[in-house]
């Protein structure tokens, strides 16, 4: 184990259906760019992430392997493996990879990460061996069942979370062999966490650092790009 050295798993192997496209969502151009390459941009220039594990789906490897012979400046710092047919799975393959001592794990989905909410999770490591992103919510948020509502929960009580998700790497690693800790599958590492004790701390993160999902986030997406053009084009 490399001590004190932190990864970056950038899972990118989903679909995307709900985007609408064919290809794959991390593929999907944003700016003339794959919508991954602004997360491999962010972490390969980090001062604190050692390496990238970019993690796709097994029908884009070739594709994968041609956006760093594209991009020769991502190459020395990036690894590309193959992802699982759920998240977990994909986000497991990326930490079998690592030899740090820490694992990022990041969305490819969520392309407007920033140095600020990265530098904040790794500080959080002094304290904690799990620690997420959150941004506060903003809605009301009710529960419902049908097309009947419920109650309101009480909105200063609960976050939104995100990625980057931070976790000492042979935690995070044996969690994924332990059977008990695997029932429902998780939607997010922080889950294994929780189900196997471990406190889970949280930076504040960016609501601008949002998950594309549908079309009308690629829509704001593409503007924020445009906006931004003159600090990511050209690099
Ligand atoms: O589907 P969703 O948008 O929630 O996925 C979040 C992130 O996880 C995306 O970057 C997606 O590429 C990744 N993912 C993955 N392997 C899967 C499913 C999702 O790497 N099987």
């Amino acid at each position: 184990m490399i001590q004190d050295k932190t990864d970056a798993i950038i899972v990118a192997a989903g679909s995307g259906s709900r985007l609408g496209y064919s290809l794959p969502k991390a593929f999907v151009p944003l700016g003339e760019k794959p919508l991954l390459y602004y997360s491999v941009l962010k972490y390969t220039s980090h001062p604190s992430v050692s390496s990238v594990i970019l993690v796709v789906s097994s029908s884009m490897l070739e594709s994968a392997n041609a956006f760093l012979e594209d991009h020769p400046q991502f190459k020395n710092s990036t690894i590309i493996t193959e992802g699982g047919d759920e998240r977990w799975k994909s986000v497991r393959n990326g930490v079998h990879v690592s030899q740090a001592e820490w694992v990022l794990i990041h969305d490819a989905a969520r392309p407007f990460i920033t140095d600020e909410v990265i530098d904040s999770v790794i500080q959080k490591r002094e304290c904690y061996d799990s620690v997420i992103t959150a941004t506060p919510e903003v809605d009301t948020i009710r529960t419902f069942r049908g097309d009947i509502m419920g109650t309101t929960l009480d909105r200063s009580q609960v976050v939104r979370v995100g990625t980057p998700q931070l976790f000492r790497r042979t935690l995070l690693s044996e969690s994924f062999s332990e059977p008990s800790l695997m029932d429902p599958p998780p939607t997010d590492e922080a889950a294994l966490m929780e189900r196997k004790g471990v406190t889970i701390g949280f930076a504040w993160g960016d609501p601008l650092n949002f998950k594309i999902t549908t079309p009308s986030d690629m829509q704001i997406a593409e503007a924020l790009i445009e906006r931004d053009k003159k600090m990511f084009m050209g690099r």
